[in-house]
């Protein structure tokens, strides 16, 4: 890599760029090809093979995340569904227990409870909030912690040196899923995190037109999950590769954009007299406000809101969003909304959601790069048709 200050704009742009530059392409070109030729080649993960994920382009998005994230490796994924798999996978065994925070991504959670449940690992669900409960919840066999850095969809945010350092005083793996903070909001490595999973399909990607997943941690850990997922094969294809890497050119500045946007959004809904309660990390009436702002360097681009009264008046403000996107996923360039009964809960029994403080009336908002008052006028007008 090239000299850099370690500034994320200089390092998303420049690390993990090819050095020399290949033919002197300025953008690394797409290697469309599952094997390379074994002239040299001495141990089996010498060979270049997709699957491998050791292809020109594999090797430069991983040191571009690498460095983003500030650690030693990173490894990308089919997806992020295909991260926490290896991460799980790779790190526990039949008889390990795990404690998990409440309120983790669906997917995740059906994967503790239908594969990892079936093949012999258990867990425990804790209110990651309260160390007392991790305390009591905590068994010989608890081999991990896995937390997730802004919980979906009402954004809490734990004291992440507290479960640090229940982790060491416990010898428990910290694993942390940082999709909605990004490595531009939060870097859970350098506060002591083991393992940083990423769904790149949100922000990493940031247009909508890529899935895909990326593990990251220190040098001894990834070790190990590289050769989980070499067996999984659950490796990322070229084109997506290329992808990856270049919107990592882009992502603090996006990141930077959405953080703006989100904060203004986020003002202008909790002086709203339609809007029953306004939660975002950067507003002085977030609970864990104070967290967020001694461990986060951006709030993130994650708005959630209430509308209150009855449900059909909350479609009825769906339905007339022109700007806004209805969409269950996030982090893309253009802002989209869901409602998390609807989808990211919906499986979930309406008693539990309600008691999570999910109601039917509640919506999540992701902040696109589009210009802030556009963004507030879409919202007001349909407001103001109710
Ligand atoms: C979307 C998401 C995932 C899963 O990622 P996919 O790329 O859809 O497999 C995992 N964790 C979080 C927090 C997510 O938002």
């Amino acid at each position: 890599m090239r000299n850099t200050s370690g500034n994320d704009h200089t390092l998303a742009v420049h690390a993990g760029e090819p050095d020399p530059k290949i033919e002197g392409a300025l953008s690394i070109p797409i290697f469309q090809s599952s094997i390379f030729e074994t002239y040299g080649a001495e141990r089996y993960h010498d060979i270049k093979y997709i699957r491998l994920s050791n292809t020109p382009n594999h090797i430069a998005v991983h040191s571009k995340l690498a460095a983003l994230e500030r650690t030693d490796a990173a490894i990308v994924t089919a997806s992020g569904m295909a991260a926490v798999s290896t991460v799980l996978l790779g790190l526990l065994s039949a008889g390990d227990h795990l404690l998990v925070q409440s309120s983790l991504y669906a997917g995740t959670q059906n994967l503790l409870t239908t594969d990892l449940l079936r093949l012999g690992i258990t867990f425990d669900s804790v209110n990651v909030l309260d160390i007392l409960d991790l305390q009591r919840k905590l068994k010989p066999n608890t081999k991990m912690l896995y937390v997730e850095s802004i919980a979906n969809p009402l954004l809490q945010i734990p004291d992440f040196s507290d479960l640090i350092a229940f982790a060491h005083e416990n010898n428990l793996t910290a694993v942390i899923d940082n999709t909605f903070a990004t490595p531009i909001n939060f870097n859970p490595v350098c506060l002591g995190f083991d393992v940083v999973i990423h769904s790149c399909s949100k922000y990493l990607g940031g247009h909508s037109d890529l899935v895909a997943g990326a593990v990251v941690g220190k040098a001894s850990v990834m070790e190990t999950l590289y050769s989980t997922l070499t067996r999984i094969g659950a490796s990322l294809n070229p084109i997506d590769c290329y992808l990856l890497h270049r919107s990592l050119k882009t992502l603090p500045l996006r990141i930077e954009r959405q953080n703006r946007n989100a904060m203004e959004i986020a003002q202008w809904l909790e002086t709203h007299p339609r809007v029953t309660n306004t939660t975002y990390p950067g507003l002085n009436s977030h609970p864990q406000h104070d967290k967020a702002q001694h461990y986060f360097r951006g709030y993130g681009g994650m708005v959630t809101f209430d509308l209150g009264g009855r449900v059909e008046a909350v479609d009825q403000f769906l339905a007339h969003l022109r700007l806004i996107t209805i969409a269950p996923s996030l982090g893309g360039v253009e802002s989209t909304i869901t409602k998390p009964a609807a989808t990211s809960h919906f499986c979930i029994s309406a008693e539990e959601r309600h008691r999570m403080g999910v109601t039917d009336t509640l919506l999540r908002m992701s902040v696109g790069i589009e210009q802030a008052e556009d963004i507030i006028a879409d919202i007001d007008h349909a407001l103001s048709m109710l």
